[in-house]
């Protein structure tokens, strides 16, 4: 099978708001007038952000998803994507299943696949992906200000359980391992969530490599310091129960892979936040403050905890 026939069986899908896809040297897309543009790109490579054999259409799932996730965090609605991928070899049966989780994931989320390259090599995924937010409205990292509140979606520190497990570095009780590996394996990015937040948070991020790395990117761009409480930090009942541990505690904080909202708000938001958060049935809670001083302190009873590391980087 040529390279050619391979795109086209794979990778060419009817589009919803492009002029021009798949096919041509270039797509071509118009933004509506009063838009502009967010772009933003994500790379998963193999033996690094998923493992060799982990099955092809989870990793089309997450190379899109995780994609989504940073449009979300700029209130932005995606709507195109591009993916450049390199192949080991065309398995037929891994890329069916591959171009399936991408596309599950395309279709819930109303993104068009409008371009790309294929090449042969150790297998790596690149994802562009492109969106619309009215000008002058993304949520971007630097508007929090001192006293407002720190909000996040859903639950943190699952993701990250679910790897600790595949790791052998935990022991996870049967009845929350398959929603552990889930949250891994196929987040589910807060879309709308982040559109909802126009004109109510003053700073935002998506939650890829740890709680404290990324509101850290939060206070860095805002010039502010923050103090959280470890026991408002919404995770499931087993990382609930065992907070005392100092390995739960890092998961929690530090564990990455979550693509939750984390984002600020002034308190005056309060019961618009709540709303919107019944709305999406989904939980969003208030984890802690936002202070002048420079530096994050989480609080544990009382008593402020010390980290070595914040989060997950690929050079530290
Ligand atoms: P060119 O030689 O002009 O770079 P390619 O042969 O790389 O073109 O690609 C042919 C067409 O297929 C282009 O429209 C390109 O955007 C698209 N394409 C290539 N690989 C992918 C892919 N993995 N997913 C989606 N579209 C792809
Ligand atoms: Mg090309």
């Amino acid at each position: 099978m040529s390279e050619f026939d391979l795109i086209q069986r794979h990778f060419t899908r009817a589009t919803r708001h492009t002029n021009l896809s798949v096919g041509d040297d270039a797509a071509l897309i118009s933004v509506a007038n009063g838009m502009e543009l967010a772009i933003s790109a994500d790379m998963l490579i193999a033996g690094t952000h998923f493992f060799h054999d982990a099955a092809p259409y989870d990793i089309g799932w997450k190379a899109l998803a995780v994609n989504i996730s940073d449009m979300a965090a700029m209130g932005a609605q995606a709507k195109w994507a591009t993916l450049a991928i390199a192949l080991p070899e065309a398995n037929h049966h891994w890329l069916t299943e591959f171009s399936k989780g991408f596309f599950a994931c395309a279709d819930q989320f109303n993104v068009d696949l409008i371009g790309g390259d294929t090449t042969r090599g150790p297998l790596a995924i690149s994802v562009q992906i492109m969106g619309e937010v009215p000008i002058n409205q993304a949520l971007k990292r630097s508007g929090a200000k001192s006293n407002d509140d720190i909000w996040v979606s859903g639950q943190l520190g699952s993701a990250a359980l679910g790897l600790a497990h595949l790791q052998d570095k935990a022991k996870i009780p049967q009845k929350i391992l398959l929603s552990c590996l889930n949250a891994l394996n196929m987040p589910m990015p807060r879309s709308t969530l982040g559109l909802g937040l126009r004109g109510i948070a003053t700073g935002c991020i998506d939650i890829s490599d740890g709680l404290l790395a990324d509101l850290g990117h939060i206070l860095k761009a805002s010039g502010c310091g923050a103090i959280l409480n470890l026991e408002e930090i919404p995770c499931v009942e087993y990382l609930k129960t065992h907070l005392h541990d100092k390995s739960m505690q890092k998961l929690v904080l530090t564990g990455g892979d979550d693509y939750e909202l984390c984002f600020t708000a002034p308190e005056s938001k309060l019961e618009q936040i709540n709303a919107l958060g019944k709305q999406l049935n989904l939980p969003i809670t208030r984890i802690g403050k936002i202070h002048t001083d420079i530096g994050l302190q989480v609080n544990y009873k009382g008593d402020s905890i010390q980290f070595l590391k914040q989060g997950f980087d690929h050079f530290a």
